[in-house]
């Protein structure tokens, strides 16, 4: 790790050889500071269980402190007197500050979460991609005006909801801070972030650009911290007039249960289950290098993971082959490496992946394809080794619950009306593909397949910044990305004027 950039970042606390006092990284009203007892917690490199840095065990006072910030920040002509034009530009120099930073914030991010360098760099290319999306966006949130009755005049507008809530996960820190606090600030909201404990460096970092580039004092907080510790009270908070949260389906249900006690509305990016459908008729290698690249990237660790595939009894064996040679030929690595996929992110996602293996094993689920775990891997390093497990029964817990990590689920089907059935005998609903050259079944698949995002003959796994993201049934409710996420951090507002 020595000779990673990974920059001086010691003015937000994560300098792993400065004394733990220093350790400042809650983020209120413009200033780095600590928890108020001091506590910390340590942040540990999942590729080979290195301490690399620490940060502030953020309580519910710390949250509070930050709610009347971002409070204090919409009351104050510095943020809340901002025209969208001018919220615009701040969002477009940050967006710059991080491509001109991109290699500090992705050597942080990928010694924080395990994964390779070059995936690293990627998320923070989406990241300045969110920012300069809604960057453009916020002035083109035009209003409009209803024809009445005589003599009145009806405007609709969308206006800022207020303090906004931010709870994400650790795949995808850098990217979640984009997804999830961009369109809020474009439309003129302040946010309060409460980062994963897992892995947040890249949030403080990019918090620490936003304060450089002029975002004014509180318009931006950030608390890190445990989430049944920090991550509650924000999602309890009485004054929070939204909470966006991306995570497990589980958290998701509480932090739900807390908003609804003060009628605070929520959005939910949750977990999937997320099928490949793959006819006979589909051009099966392209298939195949799709299905291995949207299970093996990022471990697994992708809430739109494609972590099942459906395929046409037929060619099941054909296919089958295809993902054998494949995943012999996936490499696995530290972040330098920059190999194909990383570690998982801590000791406990491992042991519930290695379960669900274990028990596919013990069960007698054949194995069709499987990636070598190679020796040299650091021996404290949280890798676990990519697999396909086939044909698997459509009421096996491997078909049915999330895993997170790099295993496959391949089932077969006999016709098209199986394959509708088989993928949408899931509680979640949120990515979802077919690989067909029938335009008639591709169009009637697209219609009929219960998911928010469906791609043929692709998987963009949660495509562009552009597209609205999100799920139907337990992957969630709410759309984040593209113009959608702006409807979300809004609330409309009807004037009624009457001149006679
Ligand atoms: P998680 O639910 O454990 O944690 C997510 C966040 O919630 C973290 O910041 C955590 O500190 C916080 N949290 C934990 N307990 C809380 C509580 N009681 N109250 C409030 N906040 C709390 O999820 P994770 O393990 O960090 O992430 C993995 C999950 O996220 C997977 O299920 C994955 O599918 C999902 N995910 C979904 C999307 C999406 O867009 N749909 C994107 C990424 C990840």
């Amino acid at each position: 790790m020595s000779s990673s950039p990974l920059g001086n970042v010691s003015s937000i606390g994560m300098n792993i050889d400065q004394p733990l006092a220093n350790v400042k990284t809650i983020f209120v009203g413009g200033s780095w500071r600590a928890a108020p007892d001091g506590a910390v917690l340590p942040m540990h490199a999942p590729a080979d269980g290195r301490l690399i840095g620490h940060i502030s065990r953020g309580t519910a006072a710390d949250v509070d402190a930050a709610v009347t910030a971002a409070q204090a920040a919409l009351d104050s002509p510095a943020w809340g007197g901002l025209s969208a034009v001018q919220r615009g530009r701040l969002l477009m120099a940050l967006s710059r500050r991080v491509q001109e930073e991109v290699e500090r914030l992705a050597w942080l991010e990928a010694h924080d979460t395990g994964k390779p360098i070059g995936l690293a760099r990627g998320d923070m290319q989406v990241l300045a991609r969110y920012l300069e999306f809604y960057a453009g966006a916020a002035d083109k949130v035009h209003g409009e005006v209803i024809p009445f009755e005589p003599g009145y005049t009806v405007t609709v507008s969308r206006e800022p909801l207020g303090v906004t809530a931010h709870i994400i996960p650790w795949n995808y820190p850098a990217q979640m801070f984009g997804r999830s606090l961009a369109p809020a600030l474009a439309m003129g909201n302040a946010v309060v972030l409460k980062p994963s404990e897992d892995a947040c460096m890249s949030c403080l970092a990019v918090a620490e650009l936003a304060q450089e580039v002029g975002f004014p004092p509180g318009a931006i907080n950030l608390v890190t911290g445990l989430g049944a510790e920090a991550g509650a009270a924000l999602s309890a908070h009485p004054d929070v007039r939204l909470v966006t949260f991306t995570g497990s389906s589980e958290v998701g249900a509480l932090v739900q249960a807390a908003a609804a006690r003060h009628h605070v509305p929520v959005t939910l990016e949750l977990g999937g289950k997320s099928p490949q459908i793959v006819f006979a008729d589909a051009d099966l290698e392209r298939a195949a290098d799709a299905v291995v690249r949207g299970i093996v990237q990022n471990a697994g660790q992708t809430c739109s993971a494609g972590s099942r595939v459906l395929v046409e009894r037929s060619v099941f064996a054909a296919f089958a082959e295809r993902l054998a040679s494949r995943f012999a030929a996936v490499r696995l690595g530290t972040p330098e490496a920059n190999a194909d996929l990383g570690p998982l992110i801590n000791a406990s996602q491992r042991e519930r992946v290695e379960r669900f293996v274990a028990q596919a094993r013990a069960d007698g689920i054949a194995v069709i394809a499987e990636t070598p775990l190679p020796d040299d891997l650091p021996p404290q390093g949280l890798f676990v080794a990519p697999v396909v497990f086939g044909p698997v029964h459509a009421r096996h817990p491997l078909a049915r619950e999330e895993v997170f990590g790099p295993v496959l689920c391949a089932m077969p089907f006999e016709d098209e009306l199986d394959a509708i059935r088989l993928a949408n005998d899931t509680d979640f609903g949120l990515v979802a593909a077919v690989w067909t050259r029938d335009g008639d079944r591709q169009a009637r698949l697209a219609r009929r397949i219960q998911s928010g995002q469906f791609f043929i003959n692709c998987y963009g796994a949660g495509g562009g910044v552009e597209l609205p993201f999100g799920g139907v049934k337990r992957s969630g409710h709410g759309r984040e990305k593209g113009m959608a996420a702006l409807e979300e951090m809004s609330v409309t507002k009807t004037v009624v004027h009457f001149h006679g």
